[in-house]
């Protein structure tokens, strides 16, 4: 994704291990394979000290978890499928031959998401009408079924309104429970 040098973007200025402001230097990269709905990716994550602890982190384009090699619109796909009624048997056979995820780690991503969204109600939707006091709520028959329908839904209507140009709900939600928490 970075071919070449670090932009200043990613260095740190908050230490997540002393819980300080922090100046951070940067220690080298490594690459690391991922896996996106299209395509496989090499990304570069930078490594970076912090001056007063000691502690190093590496930093990750956002959209990556930690530790998993499936971007977050893989993640995205499934739990959509899954809302729509889609068995996560059915959805990990479905998945391009690139994504052989199992059942079982689909479920993992499901649980977590499920956990994360719980974690942000609900201020999430203190958020969204502060921010968009005149979305217009669907009703009767269009009414999402689901707290995933609805976080899709409001997805769909704001996307193109939040700061940080998240490129998917995932993506997003990552955000906000990353802002204020
Ligand atoms: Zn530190």
């Amino acid at each position: 994704m970075v071919a070449n040098g670090c932009p200043d973007e990613f260095r740190p200025t908050w230490c997540e291990h002393c819980q300080s402001e922090a100046k951070f230097h940067k220690l080298g990269s490594f690459t690391r394979s991922v896996l996106t709905m299209e395509e496989l990716l090499e990304i570069t994550i930078f490594r970076f000290k912090c001056t007063l602890c000691g502690k190093t982190r590496g930093i990750l384009p956002s959209f990556l978890r930690r530790n998993y090699a499936a971007a977050l619109d893989v993640q995205e796909h499934v739990v959509r499928r899954h809302e729509e009624g889609v068995s996560l048997r059915v959805i990990s056979e479905q998945l391009p031959s690139l994504l052989a995820f199992s059942e079982k780690t689909l479920w993992r991503w499901k649980n977590y998401w499920k956990k994360l969204l719980d974690r942000l109600n609900p201020g999430i939707w203190h958020t969204v009408l502060s921010r968009f006091p005149h979305l217009l709520l669907p009703r009767g028959s269009d009414t999402p079924s689901s707290v995933w329908d609805w976080v899709f839904w409001v997805w769909g209507k704001t996307r193109l309104q939040w700061t940080g140009n998240p490129a998917n709900c995932f993506q997003w939600l990552t955000f906000l429970s990353q802002s204020g928490r």
